[in-house]
């Protein structure tokens, strides 16, 4: 538990929260600000800040609580699509530092937005990020 975080405190339940589901782990909640109907947040119990500081054990458990909730999400809204998002860092759009992972059912024809412009995959960037897993 980090003092002064918000999504510890609903995680632990000490702020209330609109809970889909809750097990010793994780709380999974309905976002305040949706970006669509159903929009949900898993939240791991334990304070992890981003991925790079998530367990392995709980980001392995992490994606199953978001296949079984997902699949209810989609099937009980009849939603069309569902993404999974999970941001990191600020410049990546992380506002808050506590890992979550982001359901976002989606419609056809919505307006939610998670698109991005494709780029070029240069023979440079490409022998560059080879060479660090080598
Ligand atoms: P991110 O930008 O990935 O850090 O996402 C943070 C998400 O948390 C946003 O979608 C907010 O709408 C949502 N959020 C912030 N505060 C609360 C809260 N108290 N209860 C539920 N969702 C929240
Ligand atoms: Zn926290």
């Amino acid at each position: 538990m980090e003092e002064n975080c918000i999504f510890c405190k609903i995680a632990r339940g000490d702020i209330p929260s609109a809970t889909l589901y809750e097990d010793e782990e994780f709380r999974v909640i309905l976002d305040l600000g949706p970006a669509s109907k159903g929009h949900a947040l898993i939240l791991p119990k334990k304070h992890a800040a981003n991925l790079f500081e998530l367990p392995d054990e709980t980001a392995a458990k992490a994606l199953v609580v978001a296949k079984r909730i997902a699949g209810q999400l989609k099937g009980g809204l009849h939603a069309d699509g569902l993404n999974l998002v999970q941001n990191n860092g600020a410049a990546a759009g992380q506002t808050v530092e506590h890992f979550h992972i982001h359901l976002i059912p989606r419609y056809q024809d919505d307006t939610v937005n998670v698109k991005w412009q494709p780029g070029e995959l240069s023979d440079a960037d490409k022998e560059e990020i080879l060479k660090l897993f080598r």
